[in-house]
């Protein structure tokens, strides 16, 4: 009895197991036309001063409103994007709607858009970055690339890739610092603008010591090597003040805001005071 119990649970785990291939199929096809059926939308993250709160740019974050399945992560969806290669077409959408956006924003904000290595291996990503500044008549400074680890793991000719972006004047940063292998010999390899210490690291500053000194250790080797950190992930004041000690100049969390659209992006930044002398507006915490 209890055997034939053992063997009916294998079959509904293996009913499950193929649902689950069958939705990664069908999740994969409708991906491949997401971006002409318009279902695809920006959101944005505002990247703080620490030390005023004044706004300093924003990150675009995607967001799939699929039709019946509602609005998915892209921690989700990315990864199914990559393994079929919809990412590269996903990102240019990605690309072009951020600087478009970014085009009506006062100059010296910056637009930070994510990068996968699928993209950064395509042949035409360099031109197609340097055609849409152009398009959208964004200086190059204005826009940051983040970029993980796996993106450098996955992309043998990264560093010629990323000195041509340089080239065109646009930002890099490493992405997700830290909770990689390697990320140490990256930074000696090549150069970044920015390291954004991920939020795993930035939220254990709180309980654990050991965090809050590796923090402050790489914000020391970051000044070293010309690179700004930011600090994501963000939650409270006690975090905020936390990584202002341990030196970061740049943070990023649901304490200033969660992503928003381009239209409350163009508000947060009226009620920011950009243009006069006006700090972020103080968190809401609610959101
Ligand atoms: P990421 O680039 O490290 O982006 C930061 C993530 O942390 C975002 O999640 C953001 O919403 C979240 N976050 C920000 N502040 C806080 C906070 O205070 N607390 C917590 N718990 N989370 C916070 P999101 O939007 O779900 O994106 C997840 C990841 O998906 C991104 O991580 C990035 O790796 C990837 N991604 C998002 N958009 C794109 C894209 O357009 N292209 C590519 N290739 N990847 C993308
Ligand atoms: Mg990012
Ligand atoms: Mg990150
Ligand atoms: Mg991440």
């Amino acid at each position: 009895c209890a055997k034939s119990g053992g063997g009916d649970r294998i079959v509904v785990a293996s009913r499950e197991f193929r649902s689950q291939l069958e939705q990664r199929r069908l999740l994969q096809r409708d991906l491949a036309s997401a971006v002409a059926r318009g279902e695809f939308q920006t959101v944005f993250q505002p990247i703080v001063e620490v030390g005023n709160l004044r706004a300093h740019g924003f990150e675009t974050l995607l967001r799939w409103d699929h039709p019946d399945l509602g609005r998915l992560s892209p921690d989700f969806f990315i990864p199914l994007a990559e393994e079929n290669g919809a990412i590269v077409e996903i990102g240019r959408f990605v690309l072009d709607r951020a600087l478009s956006i970014a085009a009506n924003w006062p100059d010296p904000l910056t637009v930070s858009v994510n990068v996968s290595a699928l993209q950064l291996g395509d042949r035409a990503f360099v031109a197609h970055v340097r055609q849409s500044l152009l398009r959208h008549a964004v200086a190059p400074h204005r826009l940051i690339l983040e970029i993980t680890e796996t993106v450098l793991i996955r992309n043998g000719n990264a560093k010629s890739v990323l000195d041509e972006l340089r080239a065109l004047g646009v930002g890099i940063a490493l992405d997700d610092f830290g909770t990689g292998y390697a990320s140490m010999g990256y930074l000696r390899q090549y150069r970044f603008d920015k390291i954004k210490i991920d939020k795993s690291f930035v939220s254990t500053m709180v309980d654990e010591g050991k965090s809050a000194a590796i923090v402050r250790a790489i914000c020391g080797l970051a000044r070293d090597i010309s690179a700004t950190v930011v600090a994501e992930g963000i939650e409270t004041e006690e975090l905020l003040a936390l990584v202002g000690d341990a030196g970061c100049q740049l943070g990023q969390g649901y304490l200033f805001a969660r992503p928003m659209s381009a239209l409350q992006t163009t508000l947060f930044i009226e009620r920011s005071g950009w243009g006069g002398v006006a700090a972020v507006p103080r968190p809401q915490l609610a959101a």
